[in-house]
């Protein structure tokens, strides 16, 4: 499988761009901001976009969503539990300075146990609020991959001070969720470097009391 992965806008979101070699499908996943280098990367692995995948509502994962719908036509997909979130659009763009995005659609609501289809993989959405509460991290079992969103960092986990962010939760969802997925699986969280399962369990200290 092709990926890509972009840092993209102020705040560095990890935008995921997934490609199937052989039917030349994506799946583009929290396209927060610089579309056209998207777009750009997509014309160069000759990939068309059949869904839009964003992990949370926060304006750094969704900002460009839009932009990215108007270009692919591709639906978008999100947790409905983020949607006062997005509502909220303009209040988050506040909090960075900037001017809000154009709000897109919501195509398909992604719940716990949906899969998307790309090529052999199965992207599986595993829902896991406390960061926000419509948060989704993907596990794609072929790849022994997980995007994260910005529930699981290395060395960290997310953020719970922002509206809709619950420390206790969090927590819960990561070790119910996250931690029985294999030791070796690899995590690409919202934000920095990649990291594993098994790292994780071993070194970070917000998960020692689980
Ligand atoms: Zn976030």
């Amino acid at each position: 499988m092709i990926h890509a992965i972009l840092p993209v806008g102020m705040l560095q979101c990890n935008c995921s761009i997934l490609g199937d070699e052989a039917s030349r499908e994506a799946i583009v996943i929290d396209p927060g901001d610089e579309i056209d280098q998207i777009l750009k990367i997509l014309a160069q692995h000759k990939l068309r976009v059949k869904a839009i995948v964003i992990t949370h509502a926060h304006i750094d994962h969704i900002g460009g969503a839009q932009k990215l719908k108007a270009a692919t036509g591709a639906p978008v997909y999100m947790n409905e539990n983020d949607a006062p979130l997005y509502d909220a659009l303009d209040t988050q763009a506040g909090w960075l300075g900037i001017p809000t995005p154009e709000r897109t659609q919501i195509d398909s609501p992604l719940r716990d146990g949906d899969s998307l289809q790309l090529g052999p993989a199965e992207l599986h959405a595993l829902h896991t609020p406390g960061h926000t509460q419509g948060s989704v991290s993907l596990w794609i079992p072929l790849e022994n991959k997980l995007i994260a969103g910005d529930t699981l960092f290395r060395d960290s986990i997310g953020r719970t001070d922002l509206p809709g962010g619950d420390s206790r939760q969090i927590l819960r969802s990561i070790h119910e969720k996250l931690m029985p997925l294999p030791d070796d699986a690899v995590v690409i969280p919202g934000h920095g470097a990649n990291t594993t399962i098994g790292r994780e369990k071993q070194f970070n200290i917000f998960l020692r009391n689980l």
